[in-house]
């Protein structure tokens, strides 16, 4: 690159940069801003791509997958394309004190990997190896890689269901899926993880190296020590699935939530569940939808679902059973489509996923929901729909293989949980801020009303930037623990954001 490229680097970070009033300050590092050979030093060690706005892919490449966040345009993305360069990187953001975030797979619901300083994006690398029954991940890889890459050799990890999303946010945060109750969390699988900390040291971390920072990394978020460049995982021999799904009026909603919930208390591990309300603004009544699979365990289900089926008679529903083959279903978001399109345009060239516009929050419940719970949360959806607003709640069946592991025994904070809600209010891409506030309010909102029944925690993963006493939500007792390991790694704050741990 030339000498004048850079020039452009440093004349358009400083204007950008200097734009971003709202990021938290950052530690002092050198006091005069990158020259252009600061620039030129970096790119003649930097394997992957440094990239300006009038770079051919900038525009595509900057956005995340919530589309809310379009407007904050980084003023240079540095594509990591190894650890090496993960290194250079957070050494030249700390040594010229330049706001920054990190992106693996961009689903921050509160738009933390998104900024208009230095945008450090994992997602070259993306090397998935499996040696007996280990998996190597590197930080950039997404979920449907993942699944597509093990699943050729009928194995996997427990994790979530969008293929999209980034194996790095995920784990970090916890990991919910469809393999949870039987497996355990995303995080429970996590045999190691290599790290680049704020003083620029890669560090490999396991059960016997860094424990500290492996405990914290199982549960404490993504972002908060440093940034993960490789993971390792215990993989699980893949099986067919079988999955029900049943839909039932929601005029009917109470006696449904009931007996699912009731049902739900003697489920086997190798059984989850979800029931979902989603209405978009239109006039048709919305349904609720309930869904339960079970990974090889098809006649287990049956079973199952048919005494599900008894407590429900007389209540009109539609039942459809399916037997899908492990790879079809965890990629059904991508039936019919390459791996490489399989993703968000912003994730790949090729890539043809939707991204959307949206506001998300949570609740955990340790307990199953009482019937006056119930009668709030039917209440306030039916409301909602009535006032022609978007919106959407998912109950989602905990337990199970979660409980295996002690509360201690990592950094995430609700292994007692029963049940846990996900608040969404989701639009087309380009929907007004106005709208998107709106339902970011309301999200929020739905754990005021539902605050009697829950534990008052939240899930880490579905951050929501409203939450006010969001160390106590997302990490319960252990946010104490998790600032000491702040302290060690970080102390000067490298890693810093609103909801970010402090150090002791
Ligand atoms: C459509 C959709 C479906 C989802 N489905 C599920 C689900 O089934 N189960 C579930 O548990 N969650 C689910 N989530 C939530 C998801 O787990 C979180 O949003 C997660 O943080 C996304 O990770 P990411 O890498 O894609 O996002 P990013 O926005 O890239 O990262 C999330 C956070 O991690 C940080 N980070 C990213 N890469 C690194 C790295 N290499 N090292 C250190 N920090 C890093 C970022 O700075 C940011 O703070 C879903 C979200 C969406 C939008």
């Amino acid at each position: 690159m030339q000498r004048r490229t850079f020039l452009g680097f440093t004349l358009l970070s400083l204007a950008s940069l200097s734009g971003c009033s709202n990021m938290p300050k950052l530690p002092q590092g050198k006091t005069a801003p990158p020259e252009p050979d600061d620039w030129q030093a970096l790119a003649s060690r930097f394997s992957g791509e440094l990239l300006l706005p009038q770079a051919e892919h900038f525009d595509r490449l900057r956005k995340a997958a919530n589309a809310r966040y379009d407007e904050l345009v980084p003023a240079v993305i540095m594509r990591c394309a190894n650890a090496a360069d993960v290194q250079l990187a957070v050494n030249f953001v700390r040594d010229f004190a330049l706001p920054f975030a990190v992106r693996s797979g961009g689903h921050s619901y509160t738009g933390l990997s998104s900024t208009k300083g230095v945008l450090i994006d994992v997602g070259l690398m993306q090397q998935i190896t499996l040696e007996d029954d280990i998996a190597t991940i590197g930080s950039g890889a997404k979920l449907g890689d993942v699944y597509a890459e093990l699943g050729a050799r009928q194995r996997s990890i427990p994790a979530g269901s969008c293929a999209s999303v980034g194996i790095a946010g995920l784990v970090q945060g916890g990991g919910l899926g469809i393999a949870d109750r039987r497996y355990g969390l995303t995080c429970d699988a996590l045999q190691s993880a290599d790290i680049v900390t704020a003083d620029g040291q890669l560090r490999h971390c396991s059960a016997t190296e860094h424990p500290d920072l492996f405990w914290a990394l199982r549960g404490g978020g993504g972002g908060q020590f440093g940034i993960v460049t490789r993971l390792q995982f215990q993989t699980f021999p893949t099986a067919p699935i079988r999955n029900y799904i049943g839909r039932y009026p929601l005029k009917h909603g109470l006696q449904v939530l009931q007996n699912w919930q009731q049902w739900l208390s003697e489920l086997p591990n190798e059984i989850w569940s979800q029931a979902t309300i989603w209405f978009n603004g239109q006039q048709n009544e919305p349904e609720i939808q309930i869904r339960a699979c079970a990974l090889g365990e098809p006649l287990l289900l049956t079973r199952h679902w048919q005494l599900l089926e008894q407590r429900l008679i007389g209540i009109w529903s539609d039942v459809d059973m399916q037997d899908h083959q492990y790879l079809d279903f965890m990629l059904s978001d991508c039936a019919g489509l390459e791996m490489p399109q399989c993703k968000l345009p912003n994730q790949h060239e090729d890539g043809v996923l939707k991204r959307v516009a949206m506001a998300g929050s949570s609740d955990i419940f340790d307990r199953y929901l009482h019937s006056s719970a119930l009668n709030t949360l039917l209440r306030e959806i039916t409301k909602r729909h009535q006032n022609g607003h978007r919106g959407g709640v998912m109950l989602t069946a905990m337990g199970g293989a979660i409980k295996h592991l002690e509360h201690d025994d990592t950094a995430f904070a609700h292994r007692h949980a029963v049940l846990s809600a996900q608040y969404l209010m989701s639009g087309p891409v380009g929907s007004p801020e106005s709208l998107l506030k709106e339902g970011a309010v309301w999200v929020n909102r739905m754990r005021h009303l539902m605050k009697t029944w829950s534990s008052g925690g939240a899930y880490l993963n579905y951050t929501d930037a409203l939450l006010k006493n969001w160390q106590q939500a997302y990490y319960g007792d252990h946010y104490a623990r998790l600032q000491q390991i702040k302290t060690r790694y970080d102390k000067a704050q490298l890693f810093r954001f609103a909801q970010g741990i402090k150090p002791a």
